[in-house]
């Protein structure tokens, strides 16, 4: 058998045409084919940079049978790069069906990483990015989307979210019922000319939108802080959840002895943690 083809997973701009890097831009000049997300859209950067290789589409509704034929053309030789209509495939976008195929192929599937919106939204928008929690596009029904947005927010975590313009007051107000003094940043066409970084509490935010409806408009991110309580722990929310359940049957100090042992942590350091965790 003749050798297998690559299978590159292209990242490629959120705006600014300028964003894609040069090992990508060589990768969509040399592949066999490029697995677009939305052909003509895939096309204004290939002709922006003068690159004439072919293309299929590959979006939700064709992925499974799209994916069949390119690792048949893997298999055979082919290299293929895919790549979706703004920033890294498989983040919110197709793709998922396909790499996870491709790899139970054996076939070599290689990231070509580059701009993706919510990562730029965390490098820049202020809010904790040593533990963030992606969750994309919330469900859209309104009861659902209230239990998500609660339970992500009882994370110790930065949560990133995904919003179109027109359910991002919404989401604010979804917010706003769980905490309202919840720190919020959102991230509005990134790389674009009307970026624009908005730090807030949620009701602060719906105010602000709400009196410019043109704001409204364009593609967003939601950053929410984690709350405060959790962050100010250096041991995580996990470790002193678990010596309270374990107080719930035995004296404080035995329960931080018994997690100590579990989690390797000094039952002292613990002990001191739950003390001031729970004067907050
Ligand atoms: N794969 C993409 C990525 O790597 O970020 C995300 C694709 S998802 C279908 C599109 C959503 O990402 C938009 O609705 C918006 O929430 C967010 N997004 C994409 N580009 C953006 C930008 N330039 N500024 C702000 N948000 C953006």
């Amino acid at each position: 058998m003749g050798q297998q083809g690559i299978f590159y997973i292209v990242a490629t701009p959120i705006g600014n045409l300028d964003d894609i890097s040069q090992r990508a831009l060589k990768i969509l000049q040399e592949v066999d084919v490029i697995a677009a997300e939305d052909t003509r859209h895939t096309r204004k950067l290939l002709d922006a940079y003068q690159i004439s290789t072919k293309m299929v589409s590959l979006h939700e509704h064709n992925e499974t049978e799209r994916a069949q034929m390119l690792i048949d053309k893997m298999l055979a030789g082919d290299n293929v790069a895919l790549v979706s209509d703004a920033g890294t495939p498989l983040i919110s976008d197709p793709g998922y069906v396909i790499v996870n195929q491709a790899r139970q192929q054996s076939i070599q599937v290689v990231p070509i990483p580059g701009a993706c919106a919510a990562i730029a939204a965390l490098s820049a928008g202020g809010l904790p990015t040593d533990r963030f929690l992606f969750a994309g596009f919330l469900p859209q029904k309104s009861g659902p989307r209230q239990q998500s947005v609660a339970e992500l927010m009882k994370q110790a975590a930065t949560t990133v979210l995904y919003e179109s313009p027109r359910r991002i007051i919404d989401l604010l107000e979804a917010i706003q019922a769980v905490d309202a003094q919840r720190s919020v940043c959102l991230a509005k066409e990134l790389t674009k000319s009307f970026e624009r970084f908005l730090p807030g509490t949620p009701g602060e935010l719906i105010e602000v939108l709400q009196q410019d409806p043109d704001l409204q408009r364009g593609e967003w991110v939601v950053l929410i802080a984690p709350p405060e309580k959790q962050r100010e722990s250096s041991l995580g929310a996990e470790i002193l959840e678990a010596v309270e359940i374990a107080a719930d049957a035995l004296p404080l100090k035995k329960a931080c002895e018994v997690v100590a042992k579990i989690t390797g942590h000094k039952k002292n350091q613990l002990y001191q943690a739950v003390l001031e965790y729970r004067e907050k």
